[in-house]
């Protein structure tokens, strides 16, 4: 049990606040994007530099205290009970460099602040649908990035990573210093470490053509029917995605689309409007949109091409890969999901994967599902009295996919946490041993233990 005075000795090592429960900083200094997890560590450190996560680390394995992470809350799939809890908003360095064509930034910088800077330069990084996201908590958990079938998996173009140990030891790590930990890191989430900066690849920016159609969801099955003949015409510079969306009748939805059911296909692309207005002509003749925003886009609005809510809301969700989407699939999902179900999820999504996804990085890292050739992604409101029926919305609808799934999830699209097998689903079972084999010798007395965490090797001898 701590004592005042082990609180009063990590106060004293560090810069930043540490806050306890009963401080009026503790609720933000625990708020998290997805408002339906609340979390309650015993102690939370507002990690000021690297220095402050090393110390704070040492300290809670002296205390043996279980240590957790959060910058943005995006991840917050399951509450923290108990433990240091560190976070990483205020380490905001962030650094472009237009020769190299990386960016290196602390584990408090969003995807936003990163675009931003390196736009001016003509450079973007390989951030997802929401550039509110952490960069450093999607991009451990593999990083499914909007051009993701041009570029790969963010985790694939990660240069280096600042990170300290269970054991409070802040390393420099690469492909060269500490290999198999830097690969893991890359896709393994945070069950190794806290990282405190990470150092990436950006890619060039040229024309940008990018938006979304809005159909009514009663065509549901024309549009996706067309959807699986338009797929395999489109290069792997462009990254299409579809989903169901049961809008609620709130701010962030466009006025003319409060309170209704509809299909929403987005496109992203790295080409100019005449190829691009080429490529999406065959979807803009299925069903009469509701909204097309498709088009040339200045990149900086990138974030309107999936529409993500911009501000916290209380969500469960869930995933699984999927082998097809044929037809069989899609009258199933379209059954459970489509107009006339009872289902109240706001999103079911089917974003394919395939072109640069499926090779992988010089690097053998975490990231797993490369022989998938889609992901579908449920969310539901996960506040009373929609919380039961969402949670077993999303239970029914994988159970359905599952004849249809390779079996395994992508750990940023799992959802809650479940069981040791449960969370073993996010990564292939050669790179689940080889990520127990490093849990066992980073982290051996399991300080790490939150959210998406693995155990280590059982000791032998
Ligand atoms: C609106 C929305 C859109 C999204 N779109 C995409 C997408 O397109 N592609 C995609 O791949 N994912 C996407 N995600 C999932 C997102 O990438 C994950 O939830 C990710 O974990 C968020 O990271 P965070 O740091 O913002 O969140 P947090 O909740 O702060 O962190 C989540 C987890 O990341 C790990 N982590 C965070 N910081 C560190 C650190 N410093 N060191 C080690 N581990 C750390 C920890 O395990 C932590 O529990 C989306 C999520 C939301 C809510």
């Amino acid at each position: 049990m701590l004592v005042n005075d082990d609180i009063h000795a990590l106060s004293k090592a560090v810069s930043g606040p540490v806050v306890l429960p009963d401080s009026p900083e503790f609720a933000e200094e625990t708020f998290a994007f997805n408002v339906a997890t609340v979390h309650r560590p015993d102690v939370v450190l507002g990690a000021a530099d690297a220095q402050d996560v090393a110390t704070a680390v040492k300290w809670a394995a002296e205390h043996r205290l279980p240590v957790s992470v959060q910058s943005t809350g995006h991840g917050a799939n399951s509450a923290i009970d108990g433990g240091l809890l560190i976070n990483t908003r205020r380490l905001q360095d962030l650094q472009i460099d237009p020769v190299e064509r990386t960016a290196r930034v602390g584990a408090g910088v969003k995807w936003r602040t990163v675009l931003e800077a390196s736009v001016p330069h003509g450079l973007v990084g390989l951030h997802g649908s929401s550039t509110d996201v952490g960069v450093v908590g999607y991009t451990v958990g593999g990083g499914l990035p909007v051009l993701g079938r041009a570029h790969g998996f963010a985790a694939d173009h990660v240069r280096s990573m600042d990170i300290v140990t269970a054991d409070g030891a802040l390393r420099r790590i690469d492909a060269d210093a500490e290999a198999e930990l830097f690969a893991l890191m890359c896709g393994g989430k945070g069950n190794f470490g806290i990282v405190t900066a990470l150092e990436f690849s950006l890619f060039p920016l040229g024309d940008f053509y990018g938006g979304g159609i809005i159909y009514p969801g009663a065509d549901a099955d024309l549009i996706f029917a067309a959807f699986r003949k338009w797929l395999p015409t489109l290069p792997d510079d462009a990254s299409p995605s579809i989903s169901l969306l049961r809008l609620p009748d709130m701010d962030f939805v466009p006025p003319p689309l409060r309170a209704k059911f509809v299909v929403h296909l987005r496109f992203a692309y790295m080409g100019n409007r005449e190829d691009g207005d080429a490529l999406l002509a065959p979807m803009r003749t299925v069903s009469t949109p509701l909204m097309d925003t498709a088009g040339p886009m200045d990149y900086l609005d990138v974030d309107q091409i999936h529409m993500d809510p911009a501000d916290p809301l209380p969500f469960t969700d869930g995933g699984a890969l999927l082998k097809d989407l044929g037809e069989e699939t899609v009258a199933q999902l379209l059954e459970l999901a489509g107009e006339g179900s009872d289902c109240p999820l706001l999103l079911v999504e089917i974003r394919p994967l395939g072109g640069a996804l499926a090779q992988g990085g010089a690097l053998a890292d975490a990231v797993s599902g490369r022989d998938a050739a889609f992901l579908l992604f449920l969310v539901g409101f996960n506040i009373p009295p929609m919380a039961a029926a969402s949670i077993a919305s999303i239970r029914e609808i994988l159970a359905a996919m599952a004849p249809h799934s390779t079996g395994y999830t992508l750990v940023n699209f799992h959802g809650e946490p479940g069981d040791e097998a449960d969370r073993a689903r996010a990564w292939s079972p050669a790179v689940y041993e080889r990520m127990r084999s490093a849990k066992t010798t980073y982290d051996p007395g399991n300080l790490l233990r939150f959210g998406h965490a693995i155990t280590g090797l059982p000791a032998t001898g």
